[in-house]
């Protein structure tokens, strides 16, 4: 993209030069919509993805914006996922979210098999249950996570995963002057019943607020709750891009290229520590910070 200027008024740069946000483009008359669409090709946008549902009583932009992108180098790709608001998604929303990731493995030349089992793996490749052979120099078996078995010292109860189930503060509940966090915590996120998963994204949260506590009960300060109520995730799928969603129901917001440069910033910016400086070490380190805004 070649500008950070706002395109047009009711729109706005999420991330400078890389994604832009903004009111529904898709203007009447006509030469306002030709107009508007111009000025977001000329700022360098490649890739539209539509947020309103084809009922929506909305002018659709998608083959105008189609014709106007052939006079530059990249034609422009757009993509629809409605949003409905204050919607709970439905199975057919869900389907066509595993149906993104469907396309992205065929496009990708990954082959799915599902209902067999490995029951071999050599240095040439892997043998499944049903007896069918897999030839590969790279084998990489993915069979779930389980929390460290130190977590099984500490006294009280554990949830299925082996960690330790902990109080809003994130001390284990049985083991008084001990706090629990990341991989070995078991710790509600919100108050509708979720509960923090094995992943960066909560652990990063899950340390500052042990870290924050430990030392806050030594020196008699109150307690930080931990809260959490914003998941994401962002799945890489390879050359074919990636799909961030949000939400515990997994709605999708971004896909392709979009989602996979914010997988480069999760990867290579939003967990890793913080630079070595002492300003911006304790600014990351406030129980309040929140990773994913
Ligand atoms: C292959 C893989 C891929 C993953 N991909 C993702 C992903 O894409 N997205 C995501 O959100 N999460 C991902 N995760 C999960 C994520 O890495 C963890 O949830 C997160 O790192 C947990 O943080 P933690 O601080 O609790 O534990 P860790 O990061 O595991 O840190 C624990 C530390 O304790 C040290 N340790 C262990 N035993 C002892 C001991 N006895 N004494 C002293 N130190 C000890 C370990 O060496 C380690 O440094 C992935 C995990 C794996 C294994």
């Amino acid at each position: 993209m070649t500008t950070n200027a706002r395109p047009y008024a009711n729109s706005y740069w999420v991330e400078p030069g890389r994604l832009l946000a903004g009111e529904y483009p898709g203007d009447w008359p006509a030469s306002a919509m030709r107009q508007k669409l111009q000025l977001v090709l000329a700022a360098g946008v490649t890739f539209f993805l539509d947020l309103t549902h084809p009922n929506d009583p909305l002018q659709p932009y998608a083959p105008v914006l189609q014709q106007m992108s052939k006079a530059y180098a990249r034609p422009a790709v757009y993509q629809r996922m409605a949003i409905v608001d204050l919607n709970v998604p439905s199975v057919a929303q869900m389907v066509q979210t595993l149906a993104l990731i469907e396309e992205a493995l065929a496009e990708c030349g990954v082959e799915v098999i599902t209902g067999d089992g490995a029951a071999a793996v050599d240095a040439q490749g892997v043998t499944t249950a049903s007896g069918l052979r897999i030839e590969s120099n790279t084998v990489i078996w993915t069979a779930g996570a389980r929390a460290h078995p130190l977590a099984a010292q500490i006294a009280g109860e554990h949830d299925r995963l082996g960690r330790v189930v902990a109080d809003a503060f994130l001390h284990a509940t049985a083991a008084p002057g001990i706090f629990v966090t990341g991989d070995v915590a078991h710790a509600a996120t919100d108050d509708a019943g979720n509960v923090a998963a094995m992943s960066c994204q909560h652990a990063l949260s899950l340390g500052r607020v042990a870290g924050y506590n430990a030392a806050a009960e030594l020196v008699g300060l109150p307690l930080h709750p931990y809260r959490q109520p914003k998941y994401v995730t962002c799945l890489d799928l390879g050359p074919w891009g990636a799909i961030f969603t949000e939400g515990w129901d997994r709605q999708v917001q971004m896909t392709r290229e979009v989602a996979k440069s914010v997988k480069r910033e999760i990867n290579t910016k939003w967990i890793y520590p913080p630079a070595p400086d002492r300003t911006a070490a304790f600014a990351v380190a406030n129980p309040d910070y929140v990773i994913v805004p």
